[in-house]
């Protein structure tokens, strides 16, 4: 069974909200074994929403569209659904005392501009919606001989997610497909590096699949697969999950939910440890990850100290004079920060220096270094010259790996 979303608001088209809604279906889709091969977002306009239609029925047998069953005369969704199928909308009675009686419960009059959301046409059943004033619409249609489902929901999310779990799922005759995946998130490779090793013969096989995508925390590695239960999707997958993790060796930090400064805090607590943190070029940006991480998992006394401090006043407070972008002065000051505040372990993000690119480009390098029991771990980040924004994401991947590995 392959489906389509179609997302209607022009707001959606100006950027002014994001469409959630078709990313949030999408996932609901994937889950069910529904392949989902064309998403398209159309403004609130008559004729381009019929033949968005149109189209999307002459590729996919499910058409999921949300948005555009408000009450006024930009909202469009129905009339549009209407003319493909050639019928005439009528408002349908039950409809209408549904929708009379919620108004009068908030003791209002009914705006008759709002009897549209009674409307129902003869191919199409209204699902129920107990959180607006919205109904939704199920429609089948035959197309040359083929079946043909048109779901309309309305666009806030809250009304739309129970529609689609409640109305929805029951109405579909899915593939009764079931959908395995596993997501291995990894360091120190980029999105075209990790094709590369992946190698083509997996990056283009499509049961299982793997796809590559550039995350914040690293390039996520995506194996899926499909089957007729759980047992055969996970046999299918097997094979190249095995082969997959064996080309990542040594650039996993870890996969599906896990959550990078979570699992530092976590290790932290196994082993009955505090930390603490220096940062020069990351801003304190690793700090504030700890603490959210911290502060979750309710270890807020994980984190001993952090600060956030200039070669400047590391030479002024600690006697250390040499710039922070040396690896042996990063070194000593993440000895000297965990003396002074008798932590277990320390990390140290040192001054952003010049560097060149492998390629001979000016690029930026960070010293790293990691502090436990004695033992040192250190790392040269390299990075093209980035924004701020970028730079500290990356700097937050690196010096948590590092730590997270030192502590293993
Ligand atoms: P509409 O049903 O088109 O009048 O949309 C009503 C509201 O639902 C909008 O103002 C948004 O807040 C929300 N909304 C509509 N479409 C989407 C979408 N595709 N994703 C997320 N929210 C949406
Ligand atoms: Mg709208």
């Amino acid at each position: 069974m392959q489906a389509e979303m179609l997302s209607v608001g022009t707001e959606l088209l100006l950027g002014e909200i994001v469409d959630t809604n078709s990313a949030w279906l999408a996932n609901e889709l994937s889950q069910q074994g529904v392949d989902v091969l064309w998403s398209q977002r159309v403004g609130d306009n008559l004729e381009r929403i019929k033949s968005a239609i149109e189209l999307a029925l002459s590729r996919s047998d499910v058409v999921l569209m949300c948005g555009g069953l408000g009450p006024t005369d930009d909202d469009m969704t129905r009339e549009a659904i209407a003319a493909v199928a050639g019928e005439t909308p009528v408002v349908d009675a039950d409809l209408e005392k549904t929708l009379r009686d919620l108004f009068s419960r908030f003791s209002r009059e009914m705006p008759e501009k709002n009897l549209k959301q009674a409307w129902l046409i003869s191919s199409a059943v209204s699902l129920l919606n107990p959180n607006g004033t919205a109904p939704g619409w199920f429609v089948t249609l035959n197309r040359d001989g083929a079946k043909k489902v048109v779901v309309a929901l309305p666009g806030p999310p809250r009304e739309l997610k129970p529609m689609w779990a409640n109305e929805v799922l029951p109405r579909l005759e899915l593939p009764g497909a079931v959908f395995f995946a596993k997501i291995f998130k990894t360091f120190d490779m980029g999105e075209s590096m990790l094709a590369e090793v992946l190698g083509d013969e997996l990056t283009q096989s499509s049961n299982p699949s793997v796809a590559t995508y550039a995350k914040q925390d690293g390039v996520h590695v995506r194996v899926a697969a499909k089957g007729q239960s759980e047992a055969e999707a996970l046999a299918i997958a097997t094979p190249v999950l095995t082969e997959v993790e064996e080309k990542l060796a040594g650039h996993v930090w870890g996969t599906d939910e896990d959550n990078l400064p979570k699992l530092v805090i976590e290790r932290l607590a196994a082993l009955g440890l505090k930390l603490s943190v220096v940062e020069v070029a990351s801003g304190g940006h690793i700090s504030n990850m700890l603490v959210a991480a911290a502060k979750s998992l309710k270890q807020d006394d994980r984190l001993l100290g952090s600060v956030l401090v200039s070669n400047q006043t590391a030479a002024n407070h600690w006697g250390i004079t040499e710039t922070l972008g040396d690896e042996g002065t990063a070194e000593l000051m993440a000895k000297k920060v965990q003396a002074d505040w008798q932590s277990d372990c320390s990390l140290v993000i040192g001054s952003l220096e010049d560097a060149l690119s492998e390629a001979g480009k000016a690029a930026k390098v960070v010293k790293i270094v990691a502090h436990y029991k004695g033992e040192v771990a250190i790392k040269a980040l390299r990075m093209p010259t980035l924004s701020f924004g970028w730079q500290k994401e990356r700097m937050a991947l690196a010096a948590l790996v590092v730590l997270l590995e030192l502590l293993s």
